[in-house]
C-alpha cells in the first residue's frame, strides 16, 4: 500500500473540502471492507483517504414524505433490522440477507455498497475496469464465469453491488455532495457502463460523497438471489421486482436484474408482459423468459441465463405472496 494522509472529517463540508479533482487526490472511506484491499493491492492508491463516519448528518433512516431516506453511513445490519425497511420494502432486506458475512455486515454501509468497485479478477490484477491488455479486453477469450450475460461494449464485468437492482426497481434518487453544491441522480442513472478502462462505474465524480437515498413508496416488491453456495461471496444472479396491484392483476411493474451486467439490467420486455395479468407460476415464469430474451452469453456463462429467469420467477411469487 503507497503512504497516504488521512482526514478524520466531522462535518460534510470537511469532508468535502478534503476531496480533489481526481481518484489519486483523494477518496472517501467508509467501512473500508472494499477500499483498503483496493488500497492494498495498488488498484487505487489516493495520496488522501477522507473518513466519513464521523459525520453524523450521514447517518439513520427516516420517513421522506411517503417514502424514506436512508443516510449513506447506514451500516448493512442496520438496514436489515430497521422495521420500516422491512415493512415497506421487503426487496431490500432480502438483498441485504444475502450479504452473509457478520463483519462486512457490520462494517459496510449502503454509499460503500453502491460505490464499490467491481469484482472482475482482471480489473483487481490492474488491467482497469475493461480487463484491457495489448488493446483488447481479456474477458471474452479468458476465465468469464462470473461475468455479464448482458454486456455493454467492452464492459463485461457485473454491478457487484446487492442493493443496486432493488434501488433501481425502487426508483430510488442518490444525493451527491460537492464543495460547490449537490445533485440528484436517479439510481437508474448512477450506475454506467464505462467506455474506457480508467472511467468509472457509477456516476460519482471524484470531488463528490454520496450523502443519502430516497425511496418513494412502493406496491408489493420482493428480491430473489441465485448465489453459489450460502458462504462469503457475491450473487451469481438476482432479481427484484416492484409491482403496482390494480385488484388482483398488474398495472405497472419493474423487473430489474443483478450481477448479470455492468449495470442493473431492467427487464422492461418482462414487465410488459405482466401487465394486466394475474401473478402464477406460469405468468411469472414467462415474465422471466422475456427477462432473459437478447442475453449474449460469454464462452463459461451461459448458465447465468437459466438462473435469472427463475430469479425473476420467484421474485414475483414471493412478491404476490404465493409459494414457489
Ligand atoms: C467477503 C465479502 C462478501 C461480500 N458480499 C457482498 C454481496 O453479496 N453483495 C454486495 O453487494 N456486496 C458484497 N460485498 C461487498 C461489500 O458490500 C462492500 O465491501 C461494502 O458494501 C463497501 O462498503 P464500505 O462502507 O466498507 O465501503 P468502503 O470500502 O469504505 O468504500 C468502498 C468504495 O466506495 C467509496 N465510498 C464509500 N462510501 C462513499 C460515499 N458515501 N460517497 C462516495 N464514495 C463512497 C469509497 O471511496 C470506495 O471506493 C462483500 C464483501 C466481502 C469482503
Amino acid at each position: 500500500m503507497n503512504n497516504f494522509s488521512y482526514v478524520n472529517a466531522t462535518s460534510l463540508k470537511e469532508a468535502t473540502a478534503a476531496l480533489g479533482s481526481s481518484w489519486s487526490d483523494a477518496v472517501v472511506l467508509a467501512g473500508g471492507t472494499d477500499l483498503l484491499g483496493l488500497m492494498k493491492d495498488y488498484v487505487m492508491s489516493p495520496a488522501r483517504v477522507v473518513n466519513i463516519k464521523s459525520i453524523k448528518e450521514l447517518g439513520g433512516i427516516s420517513k421522506s414524505g411517503s417514502g424514506l431516506r436512508i443516510g449513506a453511513t447506514v451500516t448493512f445490519d442496520e438496514l436489515a433490522s430497521n422495521p420500516m425497511v422491512r415493512q415497506m420494502f421487503p426487496s431490500i432486506t432480502q438483498a441485504v440477507h444475502g450479504v452473509t458475512s457478520p463483519q462486512v455486515r457490520n462494517m459496510g454501509t449502503v454509499g460503500g455498497d453502491l460505490c464499490q468497485r467491481p469484482r472482475c479478477w482482471y480489473f483487481r490484477l490492474g488491467h482497469g475496469v475493461l480487463a484491457m491488455q495489448n488493446g483488447k479486453s481479456l474477458v471474452p477469450d479468458g476465465e468469464n464465469k462470473y461475468h455479464a450475460i448482458f454486456s455493454n461494449g467492452n464492459a463485461h464485468f457485473v454491478s457487484a453491488s446487492s442493493l443496486g437492482p432493488a434501488l433501481v426497481a425502487l426508483g430510488a434518487k442518490i444525493k451527491l455532495v460537492s464543495a460547490s453544491g449537490s445533485r440528484e441522480v436517479d439510481a437508474a442513472k448512477f450506475f454506467v457502463a464505462p467506455q474506457s478502462n480508467e472511467a468509472r462505474e457509477i456516476a460519482l465524480l471524484p470531488n463528490e460523497i454520496l450523502t443519502e437515498i430516497t425511496i418513494p413508496a412502493a406496491g408489493k416488491n420482493a428480491t430473489y438471489e441465485v448465489r453459489q453456495k450460502d458462504a462469503l461471496d457475491w450473487p451469481l444472479a438476482t432479481a427484484t421486482v416492484s409491482l403496482t396491484m390494480k385488484g388482483n392483476t398488474v398495472s405497472a411493474a419493474n423487473i430489474v436484474l443483478g450481477h448479470v451486467g455492468p449495470t442493473p439490467f431492467h427487464a422492461v420486455a418482462a414487465a410488459k408482459a405482466l401487465i394486466g395479468k394475474i401473478i402464477t407460476a406460469e405468468t411469472a415464469m414467462a415474465a422471466g423468459t422475456a427477462a432473459v430474451q437478447g442475453a449474449k452469453p460469454l464462452s463459461q456463462n451461459a448458465y447465468k441465463i437459466q438462473l435469472a429467469r427463475v430469479a425473476v420467477k420467484r421474485a414475483l411469487l414471493e412478491a404476490a405472496g404465493i409459494k414457489a
